[in-house]
């Protein structure tokens, strides 16, 4: 994580003052980034008005609890800390988005097509989408009555839809889009475009809402289809692979399809006066294509880092298992004052390139790759399982750069550090903190713990046999212990009590 100065700042001030310059962890990371006057600009009106009724009310009929989870209703999963988001009663299988986007009048027009499947009976059934004007709402190609609250659309098709059945919802919209506020950080999530023009979308964990209509909770995962239309000569980069681009008069149209299951927090388009650079040693070294996304300047003149990705993807393979993924890359744009682990197309602002912990923050996004992108998790209070991970697999870089006593000092530094802060446990995030510095630091040295707990035979086991057993799915913090006492052959549950819910940090 990158997250935003001001975030960055207390993390650093609570984690103690005077933290190694040495430590490559994503926080003191986030110092050398973009200065925090570049944050994005604030909502424009139109997309900002959250509440617009715009047809005839709707079904209040009470329906039991969705059949996704055994928990939750339409208007929410009940995740233990944002319960409203994502929505009950129905499984989606796949998105198709279809955007014309045109940077010179700041308009956005998108037709959402989404195949879904009702896991009860439905009356109504409810998408998250902010702003915008809808123009055309169909079910099953059957005009269907809607209305708006929030980020609650709330679609009465007109026929209830039986248990088990698929259908497909067609939603065509139009506005201007703009990023949203936030439950779990203080800066703004989803579809923002900067003053030069690029407009790139970073929606963890609750942003998707803002570009399009969507199931907005990562326990439904599903495939992606993106069409995304641009006036020629601008680039418009997704989720997934290339499949085709389509050249009219003055607009180019590009086809990406994400064929494995993905979030919606990790949907992403990226658009702008961007060069799509190959990394063909990185590729050969990974086994999968290495492409970046890059302004001119940065494709002109390369962070030697960069070249590195191959060998990361070669190293964590070799750790985890195979990369979950057709190709990899990350995208660079202006005025992100972090980095985000979009799938397939990591995020990362224009001021971690220049930066000495340039290279921690790659192998932390690609980490990411297997952990919140292949393996998410199942509710937003085990975000340790993404971020914990992913700055283990810093300290993994480290050990495999530099060696064993690199990874002792690190982890032996950052324990010091975090007995001096104030910080929740891992296991308990605040929800308007979410990416607090413990879920990075101190879930990373959960991992550690458990790797002098059981050993490296065991540990390196379990990692590599949760991601065969949930990859592709979602998992919670049980699943993951669960894993850990099968290949360790006995109850390690004293060693998660202790570092991911304990008011104070163990000894390592
Ligand atoms: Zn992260």
């Amino acid at each position: 994580m990158r997250p935003r100065p001001f975030v960055v700042l207390l993390a650093a001030a609570a984690v103690a003052a005077g933290c190694s310059s040495a430590d490559p962890s994503p926080e003191t990371a986030d110092t050398t980034a973009a200065p925090m006057t570049t944050t994005a600009p604030a909502a424009p009106t139109t997309a900002a008005a959250a509440t617009t009724t715009t047809t005839t009310t709707t079904s209040t009929t009470t329906v039991p609890p969705s059949a996704l989870t055994g928990i939750g209703d339409q208007a929410g999963l009940g995740d233990s800390l944002y319960p409203d988001l994502g929505n009950g009663g129905y499984d989606v299988a796949h998105y198709t988005l279809e955007l014309t986007f045109d940077p010179a009048t700041d308009v956005l027009t998108g037709i959402a097509t989404i195949d879904a499947a009702a896991t009860i009976e439905l009356d109504v059934f409810n998408l998250d989408f902010i702003g915008f004007e809808i123009l055309d709402l169909t079910v099953d190609e059957q005009p269907a009555d809607f209305s708006r609250a929030g980020r609650e659309l709330t679609i009465e098709p007109s026929m209830p839809i039986p248990a088990g059945e698929a259908f497909t919802a067609r939603i065509e919209y139009t506005g201007t889009p703009a990023p949203i506020p936030s439950r779990a950080l203080s800066f703004q999530v989803g579809w923002r475009t900067a003053t030069d023009g690029t407009s790139y979308v970073v929606s963890e964990p609750d942003g998707a809402a803002s570009w399009f209509p969507a199931n907005d909770h990562p326990l439904d995962k599903a495939t992606f289809t993106f069409r995304v239309t641009v006036p020629t000569p601008l680039l418009a980069v997704a989720n997934g692979v290339l499949t085709d681009t389509i050249t009219d008069i003055g607009a180019t149209t590009r086809v990406y399809e994400m064929d494995q299951p993905m979030p919606t927090y990790l949907t992403t388009v990226v658009i702008g006066d961007l060069d799509v650079v190959d990394d063909p040693a990185g590729s050969a070294a990974a086994g999968v294509p290495i492409r970046n996304v890059l302004p001119p300047v940065v494709a002109t003149d390369l962070p030697p880092a960069l070249g590195e990705q191959g060998d990361m993807v070669a190293f964590l393979e070799s750790v985890y298992g195979p990369y979950p993924f057709d190709l990899y890359g990350i995208a660079v744009v202006p005025e992100f004052p972090a980095a985000l682990e979009n799938s397939t197309l990591s995020i990362f602002g224009d001021g971690f390139v220049s930066s000495p912990l340039f290279e921690f923050v790659l192998v932390h996004e690609l980490a990411h790759q297997w952990f919140g992108d292949h393996i998410t998790p199942a509710d937003w209070g085990d975000i340790w399982l993404n971020e914990g991970f992913a700055t283990y697999a810093e300290w993994l870089w480290l050990e495999h750069t530099e060696g064993p006593a690199a990874l002792d000092q690190i982890t032996a530094g950052t324990r010091e550090q975090l007995a001096l802060a104030a910080l929740p446990p891992p296991g308990i995030p605040p929800p308007d903190d979410l990416f607090n510095a413990s879920v990075y630091r101190w879930g990373g040295l959960t991992l550690h713990a458990l790797r002098l707990e059981i050993g490296d035979d065991a540990f390196f086991t379990t990692l590599r046999t949760y991601v065969a057993r949930y990859g592709g799915s979602t998992a919670r913090t049980e699943d993951f212990i669960a894993v850990a006492e099968e290949i360790a052959g006995r109850p390690v549950d004293d060693v998660f009590d202790a570092w991911l819910y304990g008011e104070t940090i163990p000894e390592l």
